[in-house]
């Protein structure tokens, strides 16, 4: 059993915190929450949070803190958190850490560990403009860095790949500037409780993923 298990992945786009968040998810039993997920799934299905974060998502800015705080606890409050949580795009501002700690104050729970993937622009850039993920079952690929065996064919699922609308390089970019201003103040809150933990993310995902289950164990 893992000694750290509720965890917050921080990090710029593209750094490979979904990534890791699936393995992680897929071998240890972790539940797995990516906010952008939940938002891109919500829109797709016209429901009424999805109405209200689809302008903010396609232009690459963030849902308001107020939204994605409700969201977020009643995920979190859900049975198949109870041993242990990634979340994978939460916090994302200062004040939805402030929503994050009073959620889990709530819910009689606590964090054990943030983990900061940190990764240069330019990798960010090159990662997100070549990204293409599977309709299916959501696994990333690249189109320069780890390519499907089947051009626009999923290994894993055999599902269609499309690009993110928002890897556009434009939207990227405007998506790395938010993430500089909104989201990287929170590395010094984090790492000012004791609760940070810094991975490479240009590294090899399989060289971080044996680091990280290290450093939770
Ligand atoms: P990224 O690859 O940028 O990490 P995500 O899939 O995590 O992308 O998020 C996609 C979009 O969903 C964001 O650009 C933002 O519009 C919205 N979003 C996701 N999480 C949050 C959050 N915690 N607060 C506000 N908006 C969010
Ligand atoms: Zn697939």
């Amino acid at each position: 059993m893992l000694k750290k298990k509720n965890l917050v992945f921080l990090g710029p786009p593209g750094a490979g915190k979904g990534t890791i968040a699936r393995i992680l998810s897929d071998e240890t039993g972790l539940t797995h929450i990516s906010t952008g997920d939940i938002f891109r799934a919500e829109i797709k299905g016209g429901t009424e949070l999805g109405k209200k974060a689809q302008e903010y998502v396609s232009s690459g800015g963030l849902v308001p803190d107020e939204l994605v705080g409700d969201m977020v606890g009643s995920r979190l409050a859900k049975d198949d958190c109870a041993d242990g949580f990634i979340l994978d795009g939460f916090p994302r501002t200062l004040p939805q850490a402030e929503i994050f700690k009073n959620v889990l104050d709530k819910i009689g729970k606590k964090l054990d560990l943030v983990v900061y993937f940190k990764a240069s622009d330019d990798v960010l850039l090159k990662r997100l403009t070549a990204r293409i993920i599977c309709k299916q079952c959501g696994l990333n690929f690249n189109k320069l860095f780890s390519p499907p065996k089947k051009d626009g064919v999923c290994d894993e699922c055999g599902g269609e790949l499309y690009q993110r609308a928002d890897d556009s390089l434009e939207t990227a970019k405007d998506r790395l500037e938010v993430y500089y201003k909104e989201t990287s103040p929170l590395i010094d809150l984090y790492r000012g409780e004791g609760l940070l933990l810094e991975v490479d993310g240009e590294q090899d995902k399989m060289k971080t993923y044996p680091e990280l289950l290290e450093a939770l164990s």
